[in-house]
């Protein structure tokens, strides 16, 4: 069995051959973090242009780089959602256009689902039922994990994800935009003293899973302009005095983004243990879980309760094709997929895409326990 995945539902170009075994045969990503840097976010019409741009080419140099053709593949697995539906179309025109040529059936992976699977991809040990913290740019999700395609969302965030705060906070101290916020802000803050500034944690008086990060990205914007830092001066070129000021606000912020992390984590997994009793396992996946100071302190947290905690590399983490492409065999080898499109299919129809999907069922109970 071998698949090819393509990925292009945000801002990462990404496309990989993956075997059944789980071997990784190629895997390239085309970022637009330049252009992401230059215009301060995304936008989905240079979105969509930028995948335009680069697909075809992802797409060649995976199947070069794997030494195969398309002719060796067994399917072809595409991000079908969530995302932004312009962005989403452009893998899934590719996908379905090479799976008309060479006959290939198609499986439409769901990315929140992706990011959650590829964690079983080097840990045969992880079987259903396990729990999953995916966190990343746009999403905040707790989930239970009962079997492939069964999922129990036991928490969500009720405005903004934590990388979105790990960016803006990027953003504003000044740092680097040319990578993406969060590395910068981790890096930063092993400079600063975490304690130094006094942010509340989010949500404390509800008792349930959810997040939220609107608010404290809101203090940490005032705690930069209480102490006049001024983000159109470059970090490295700020004074070191400055420079300590910025780093202990990346520290402090990251102490709290994290802690509001713990302890939603903590909940879940008596909220999990109650539905699955033989859960074992919390797998962290998502961009922001490449961050260090992120997986020591869950893994804290997992260990406190008797679980083991399961963290992809940060290859993996962050958008990627291997991780559609892991997905894709999973829901192959369970016969599910779509037969192949017809070789001539034209490129106007209208295809299966779900910017908005969410993954599995909110837990019903998860509301009167918060009470
Ligand atoms: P989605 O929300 O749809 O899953 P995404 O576009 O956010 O996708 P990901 O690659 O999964 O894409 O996650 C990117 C996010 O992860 C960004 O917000 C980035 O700042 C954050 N991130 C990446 N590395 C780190 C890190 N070391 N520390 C903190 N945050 C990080
Ligand atoms: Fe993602």
């Amino acid at each position: 069995l071998v698949v090819l995945g393509i990925e292009t539902s945000c801002d990462d170009t990404a496309a990989a051959v993956v075997r059944g075994n789980g071997e990784i045969l190629s895997q390239v990503v085309s970022s637009q973090a330049d252009l992401l840097a230059q215009y301060g976010g995304v936008a989905p019409k240079m979105a969509e242009e930028a995948h335009l741009q680069v697909i075809d080419q992802v797409v060649q140099e995976a199947l070069d780089k794997a030494k195969l053709t398309e002719r060796n593949l067994s399917a072809i697995a595409v991000t079908i959602g969530p995302g932004l539906g312009l962005c989403l179309r452009v893998g899934v025109r590719k996908a379905r256009k090479i799976a008309g040529s060479f006959n290939l059936p198609i499986i439409g992976v769901h990315h929140m689902e992706a990011h959650a699977l590829v964690a079983r991809l080097n840990e045969r040990e992880l079987q259903f039922p396990f729990m999953a913290l995916l966190i990343s740019g746009g999403h905040n999700l707790l989930i239970l994990a009962r079997d492939l395609g069964q999922y129990i969302q036991l928490g969500t965030t009720i405005d903004d994800a934590i990388g979105e705060a790990y960016d803006k906070t990027a953003k504003w101290l000044g740092l680097d935009l040319r990578r993406s916020g969060g590395p910068a802000i981790e890096e930063l803050a092993r400079e600063g003293n975490a304690k130094s500034i006094k942010f509340s944690t989010p949500m404390k008086q509800h008792k349930d899973c959810n997040f939220s990060y609107a608010g404290l990205k809101t203090q940490v914007r005032l705690a930069i302009e209480s102490e006049n830092i001024n983000a159109t001066i470059p970090i490295s070129s700020a004074s070191s005095e400055d420079r300590r000021t910025r780093a202990d606000i990346a520290a402090s912020f990251q102490r709290v983004a994290v802690l509001h992390l713990e302890e939603r984590c903590e909940r879940a997994i008596e909220w999990a243990l109650k539905i699955e009793p033989s859960v074992k396992y919390l797998v962290v996946s998502g961009g922001v879980a490449s961050n260090q100071y992120v997986r020591a302190q869950l893994d804290q947290v997992v260990q406190r309760n008797s679980l083991r905690l399961v963290c992809p590399p940060p290859s993996l983490c962050t958008d990627n094709g291997v991780m559609v492409a892991w997905t894709g065999i999973e829901n192959f080898r369970m016969g599910r997929f779509d037969p192949p499109p017809p070789a001539d299919e034209p490129e106007d129809i209208v295809y299966d895409l779900r910017p908005r999907w969410p993954l599995g069922e909110e837990y019903a109970e998860g509301r009167s326990e918060a009470r």
